[in-house]
């Protein structure tokens, strides 16, 4: 039975399980057989024939979008007052206060900019366009990781004084969102949090406070080892 659920790809002849193969649907709806090729081996060939497609008919699709700017070009001239009226609104508004849009023949939206914000707001507040934002932001931040960080880190140099009291003033207004972010780092031992720890006994015994840049990373490792040894330690006192 387990081979069953197996299926050898007809173009890389690979062995994949079933669901690496996309399901066919007759005209009532109902899966009746799956392709012979896998997924991976249909996008390369899908690909392919696109990039196939632009390059034997380049000259037609240049020549095709060039005709369309030359006619949105000619229906834009045609508005003498360059007013146009928003289908959502129904006001009467200069074309500036609409997005270009290349879809339409007027070469301008339908609907003014004020609606479409208006709408977009709306989308990004249903469940769908919530999680596309997210799944979006998400990307972005892993695609990014490393500009995010350098960029952070050169802030923080060149604005340090405006990136503490934003810090400060942000922990006032989220007293709650604040408190959780501190026990996070204190569950898990961030290196900001054992780095504070170390500032603190520091002032206990010194009566100053170090820069962070001061405390280097193998004093934190220790230091944070340390604590774990000490809560696994108070664990085992509570327990017994
Ligand atoms: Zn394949
Ligand atoms: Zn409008």
């Amino acid at each position: 039975m387990a081979t069953c659920l197996k299926k050898r790809c007809t173009k890389c002849k690979e062995e994949k399980p079933l669901s690496e193969f996309s399901i066919r649907r007759n005209r009532e709806g109902i899966p009746c057989w799956r392709l012979g090729s896998c997924q991976s081996c249909v996008r390369i060939r899908s690909n392919l024939r696109n990039k196939e497609y632009r390059q034997r008919h380049l000259l037609r699709l240049q020549a095709k979008s060039r005709n369309r700017r030359a006619e949105i070009k000619k229906s834009v001239q045609r508005f003498p007052n360059k007013s146009k009226k928003c289908s959502v609104c129904g006001r009467t508004k200069f074309h500036r206060e609409f997005a270009k849009d290349t879809a339409t023949l007027s070469g301008y939206s339908h609907r003014c900019l004020k609606c479409k914000r208006k709408a977009a707001k709306a989308y990004r507040n249903t469940r769908r366009g919530r999680r596309l934002k997210n799944l979006a932001s998400r990307r972005f931040y892993v695609n990014h990781l490393e500009e995010k960080k350098a960029y952070a880190k050169r802030y923080h140099v060149t604005h340090k004084d405006k990136h503490r009291k934003q810090l400060r003033s942000w922990r006032r207004r989220h007293p709650i969102k604040y408190r959780r972010q501190f026990q996070r780092a204190r569950d898990l031992l961030y290196p900001s949090y054992v780095r504070m720890c170390i500032n603190n006994c520091f002032e206990h015994e010194f009566g100053r406070r170090l820069q962070t840049s001061q405390i280097p990373d193998s004093l934190v490792r220790v230091v944070a080892e340390n604590i774990k040894l000490k809560r696994t330690i108070g664990k085992i006192c509570q327990t017994s």
